[in-house]
């Protein structure tokens, strides 16, 4: 039932806290972050211990390491439908949207015009809201009750000639909605605005392919699909300016500087290749998991709504809305059952105010609350998700009770 190792190595982790607990759960939050793969552990453990170079050096083992960076480049490149020359490697997918929006509203200066919506991730909603800040114009379009942007109403607000970029979040983190991103960017190609998608949540989820979306840009992170925390990438189509993102060395292309992180790299490398070659039977695994527990739930708590319609979500992701149980609460009497969930974002847990994608799709404030975000992925099993199903419904009704 464990996600977790079993070895000894720890970092800062005192195993003798109650922390030590999270070696034994049932992880259902593969959105926040997934669990690495032991093919990819052992590749990354193979670099870190036998290339010790640096991929600039010139000498033998500099050109060991360049040959795994490079390796991992391919493997990337095969997963997402990229050239592997377009894709430079980032320290996250942060990274990755901030240089991709910065880079494209910058040598417009300060009146450049950004299309987004309402609901994509804060590394995107951040720096545009700064760019704002600094003289650009930026458009957010909202979404319909199910979380989805009308393809038609974001193409109305693009300005051909003057709009920079247009921005959009592939598959939500919170709900898992897919958003029709090819049909944005047939329509973002025909006004010729260059289209930038945080694809982070679909990669190794679903197939993303880069040139059927019609991205100029395109960004993803390792840690999402069972690699490792610390490296992202950004497809860079070449159709938009390519001023570095980090000046520094001549490192990827110039793009951004900075000695490559080898073994991250390998570990990304190693995850997509595993995420190409296992998509559709992932996805398959993962969905019946899914519609297991949403079905086991529905069973027990006949007031449950699912956010979303379910053939336009990850197949991984359910994500339900119980009036009246305070979403926090509730994640935190689950952990201390040993079952790992997210209300809302992962990233803004300990804060309790609403989401921002769950208010834009009309739910009140009080609704946002009441949201789980369930997020199935490698290591999941039937017995786990019975036991959730069984745990659940009645610590919700705890919650409930105590929150009346
Ligand atoms: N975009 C989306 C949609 C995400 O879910 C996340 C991670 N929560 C990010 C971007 C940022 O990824 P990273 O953790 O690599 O910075």
């Amino acid at each position: 039932m464990p996600w977790g190792p079993r070895h000894e190595a720890s970092c800062a982790l005192d195993r003798s806290s109650a922390d030590a607990r999270s070696w034994f759960v049932i992880y259902l939050d593969h959105n926040a972050t997934t669990p690495l793969r032991p093919e990819v552990v052992e590749a990354m453990t193979r670099v870190l211990r036998d290339v010790p170079g640096n991929p600039s050096s010139t000498h033998a083992l500099g050109r060991t390491a360049r040959g795994v960076v490079e390796a991992a480049r391919d493997q990337l490149g095969a997963l997402v439908g990229a050239a592997p020359g377009k894709i430079v490697f980032t320290g996250s997918a942060t990274e990755a949207n901030n240089a991709a929006l910065h880079g494209a509203a910058g040598p417009r200066g300060r009146g450049a015009h950004l299309v987004t919506t309402t609901i994509e991730h804060p590394s995107v909603a951040e720096p545009a809201s700064l760019l704002e800040k600094q003289g650009a114009v930026v458009t957010r379009i909202g979404v319909d009750s199910t979380c989805r942007v009308d393809p038609d109403e974001l193409a109305a607000a693009l300005r051909p000639g003057e709009t920079a970029l247009v921005s959009v979040i592939l598959a939500n983190n919170e709900t898992g909605v897919i958003q029709d991103v090819a049909r944005i960017g047939e329509l973002a190609a025909e006004a010729g605005v260059p289209l930038h998608v945080d694809a982070t949540q679909a990669v190794g989820k679903i197939p993303v392919d880069v040139g059927a979306l019609g991205a100029s840009l395109l960004c993803g992170t390792a840690h999402k699909l069972n690699g490792p925390k610390g490296v992202g990438f950004l497809v860079d189509a070449g159709r938009t300016p390519s001023e570095p993102y980090v000046r520094g060395g001549p490192q990827e292309r110039r793009r951004r500087g900075g000695t490559e992180n080898v073994a991250g790299i390998c570990g990304l490398g190693v995850a997509a290749d595993l995420a190409r070659q296992e998509l559709g039977a992932r996805a398959a695994r993962h969905a019946a998991l899914r519609d297991r527990l949403e079905a086991g739930l529905r069973a027990a708590m006949p007031g449950l709504r699912r956010n979303g319609v379910l053939d336009q979500v990850l197949p991984n992701t359910l994500s339900i809305v119980l009036e009246g149980v305070p979403g926090d609460v509730l994640v935190e009497a689950l952990d201390g059952e040993g079952i790992a969930v997210s209300a809302g974002a992962a990233c803004h847990s300990g804060s309790v105010s609403p989401s921002a994608t769950l208010l834009a799709m009309g739910l009140d404030a009080e609704q946002a609350r009441g949201s789980l975000r369930l997020s199935v992925g490698h290591g999941v099993d039937a017995d786990q998700i019975d036991h959730v199903v069984k745990t659940l419904p009645v610590l919700a009704e705890r919650v409930r009770g105590a929150a009346a």
